[in-house]
């Protein structure tokens, strides 16, 4: 789960991280009176939403009266970025910046730990500054039972070459947001601008923070993001019906059983389209699990439908545990259980465990929706076209 920056703003100064303060406003008036409450001066008008280079899109402003600062939030609120529309602004006083520096604490799968990752030039980037000036940007693995110890924030701002005089502040604020990290169960706390303003201080900035979902059920107060969680209303019936689903952007609704199968479904599906018109891509993510009911099959197939832009659906159940004959017999049921619901054509691969009797029973339903492909390539090419003849 992705806080927004608001989010992640609270949540560091309840562990006495540096930062300013910030006011939520979701309509224009609310940033006016947020701008009349800090008093005078200049202020900054951010626009809340979970994808980074706000700047850059005019997501981000300065703002010097009452009335900029509700003509500018008027901007905002409403703006498109990269697909998220803002629908809140965050208001603080402007930072008088004199120098903008990077920090980030993220698990790193590849190295199977975690680590920190920092460097003096900030603010821009950070995967442009990873590609075009690596040696710029330390990574730091971390012991992730001693995380970010005293020495090894020492050893971070000398190797990352901090000035003299903010080794101490910023050492001091990469130890506190390791605490962060770990009583938060988090996965990503990223700070970019981590500043040094014009008077000396080192403030956060800008917060990125990613929780891990898995912890939930130890942390009764992330119900307080529910209503912000950026869920689409898919995602969340979806959860509601113990159902692992995640929304993507594609036309091909996908089902599998198993995430490593439903994953490589995704990647051959992404190629089967590329060249055709509309390049149609994956809508979803729907692992139903081994074991996967009738009743299972038709929620997944229901929620799958019910995405106004899928336009064709790929089965692709390899029989393990569960036998291919009860899947088959579990798309027939569901789609009978879905009766006028069910409108798009489902392409379906069998393949393990009773494939023979498996396909025996789809061909006697004879449903007119059902297609039956041999091979994943097979299916994903069947699929991929009547995504795109439909579009
Ligand atoms: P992002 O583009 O989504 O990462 O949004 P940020 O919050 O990081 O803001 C982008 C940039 O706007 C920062 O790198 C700063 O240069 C600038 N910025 C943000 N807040 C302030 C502020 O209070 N004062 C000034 N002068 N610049 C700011
Ligand atoms: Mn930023």
């Amino acid at each position: 789960m992705d806080l927004l920056e608001y989010q992640a703003r609270d949540l560091f100064e309840s562990f006495d991280v540096p930062v300013l303060p910030g006011v939520v406003a979701r309509t224009p008036g609310e940033a006016r009176k947020a701008y009349e409450d800090f008093g005078s001066g200049v202020v900054v008008v951010k626009a809340q939403v979970r994808t980074g280079g706000r700047g850059k899109a005019g997501g981000v402003k300065l703002a010097r009266s009452a009335e900029e600062a509700e003509s500018i939030a008027a901007e905002i609120l409403g703006m498109d970025i990269k697909g998220h529309v803002v629908e809140i602004v965050m208001v603080s006083p402007g930072a008088a910046i004199a120098s903008e520096f990077y920090f980030s604490i993220l698990l790193d799968r590849t190295a199977g730990s975690y680590i920190a990752m920092c460097s003096v030039e900030g603010g821009v980037d950070i995967e442009t500054l990873a590609v075009e000036r690596p040696e710029a940007l330390v990574r730091k693995p971390l012991d992730p039972v001693a995380g970010i110890t005293a020495d090894v924030a020492d050893q971070i701002v000398a190797e990352a070459g901090f000035d003299e005089q903010d080794r101490e502040q910023v050492a001091a604020v990469m130890q506190t947001l390791w605490t962060v990290f770990r009583e938060s169960d988090a996965t990503l706390v990223e700070v970019n601008p981590l500043v040094r303003t014009e008077e000396g201080k080192v403030l956060a900035l800008d917060g990125k923070v990613t929780l891990d979902g898995n912890a939930e059920f130890r942390h009764a107060e992330w119900e307080r993001y529910e209503e912000t969680s950026g869920d689409v209303d898919l995602e969340r019936q979806a959860r509601e019906l113990d159902l692992n689903y995640v929304k993507l952007d594609g036309s091909v609704g996908i089902i599998g059983n198993g995430a490593g199968l439903v994953m490589s479904t995704l990647d051959v599906v992404d190629s089967a389209g590329r060249d055709l018109p509309g390049t149609p891509r994956p809508a979803n993510f729907l692992d139903i699990g081994g074991g996967a009911s009738s009743t299972v099959m038709a929620n997944g197939l229901r929620i799958i439908m019910s995405d106004p832009q899928v336009k064709a659906v790929l089965v692709n159940v390899f029989g393990g545990i569960t036998a291919c004959s009860d899947v088959a017999n579990g798309i027939v049921h569901a789609l009978d259980m879905l009766g006028d619901d069910a409108t798009l054509p489902i392409v379906v691969r069998l393949d393990g465990n009773s494939v023979e009797v498996g396909k025996e029973i789809l061909r006697e339903a004879d449903h007119p929706l059902i297609h039956v492909e041999s091979t994943m390539d097979g299916a994903a090419a069947a699929v991929a076209k009547l995504a795109s003849e439909r579009n």
